[in-house]
């Protein structure tokens, strides 16, 4: 499988100029950032390896994209959840359908056993040194595009969540890059700043290579609903064509408009896929403004 090289896009939104890197594109079913976090775990042998271990939210793109893994792989994938609301048992929707399509045993309560010889453990969202070898790809993508389109300055943006996309990307431009190397932004969209700053520590200790946090004027709780999100979800949509991820994006969008001088310099914005979960968002804001909608 093939999931290097997407393409990017210059396009046009709230009259300006911008540069979109379509990860959401790399292929149907492994795509986004979790198609390159599991890069690593795609394209090596595990020979002793028969089943994934993971855990997090019954409704997070990891979960589904470790899903894609485990069955190219032909391994077997228990799945570990806090909590798991009847509602979606009863109906299941969105990553949590496609994932037990694609095999995942869901067990409820966060008792993992400690993975044995045969078992890989996958850390919740991907948060582990291994995401940084399809990372590195990412960033050789988008130098080798610069060059081709001779753009010298670029700031590239991307919203964070464990921040490890980000924090791997901005490393990679970092580590033996010439002073024209990209200035990486982001936001945090679980948590503040402080916690995403401590999330880039715990991968990274060397600052110098940490992205820039941006500060929303607004705080919006991660996974919550806000009819500005929606908004802005809808005008993408419209403007430029593209349909962006529900969870991450509007509040990633929302904050770098607050910020006109990074998009003085040619922006690359990162579409890091998530789509197949806007299928359970919908529904959520369908059921709350449902007369508007
Ligand atoms: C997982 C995810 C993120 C956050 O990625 P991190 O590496 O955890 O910061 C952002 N956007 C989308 C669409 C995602 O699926």
């Amino acid at each position: 499988m093939n999931i290097t090289n997407s393409p990017t896009e210059k396009k046009s939104f709230d009259k300006q100029t911008l540069y979109i890197k379509r990860d959401d594109l790399l292929s149907a079913e492994f795509s986004g950032n979790k198609a390159r976090k599991f890069y690593y775990f795609l394209e090596k042998d595990f020979p002793k390896v028969k089943k994934v271990l993971s855990y997090g939210s019954s409704q997070s793109n990891a979960m589904y994209s470790l899903s894609v893994l485990a069955k190219i792989k032909g391994w077997k994938y228990n799945y570990y959840v806090d909590h798991l609301s009847s509602y979606l048992e009863e109906n299941p929707h969105g990553n949590y359908k496609y994932s037990l399509e694609n095999g995942m045993k869901i067990h409820v309560g966060r008792d993992l056993p400690f993975p044995t010889k045969d078992e890989l453990l996958i850390e919740e969202g991907g948060r582990q040194k291994e995401a940084e070898y399809g990372i590195d790809l990412l960033a050789k993508e988008i130098l080798e595009w610069k060059e081709e389109q001779e753009i010298d300055e670029l700031n590239v943006f991307l919203p964070s969540g464990t921040g490890t996309t980000t924090l791997f990307l901005a490393k990679s431009f970092s580590v033996g890059m010439p002073p024209s190397r990209p200035t990486v932004y982001t936001v945090p969209c679980v948590g503040d700043a402080e916690y995403l700053k401590k999330q880039f520590l715990m991968l990274e200790e060397n600052e110098d290579f940490h992205p820039k946090i941006l500060t929303p004027s607004k705080k919006r709780h991660f996974g919550k609903l806000y009819r500005e999100s929606y908004n802005i979800w809808l005008k993408l949509r419209e403007e430029m064509g593209i349909e962006f991820d529900l969870l991450y994006d509007p509040h990633g969008w929302l904050t770098l408009l607050e910020n006109p001088e990074i998009l003085k310099t040619p922006t690359l914005y990162i579409h890091q896929g998530g789509l197949i979960g806007n299928e359970s968002m919908l529904a959520r804001y369908q059921r709350k403004y449902s007369e508007n909608i």
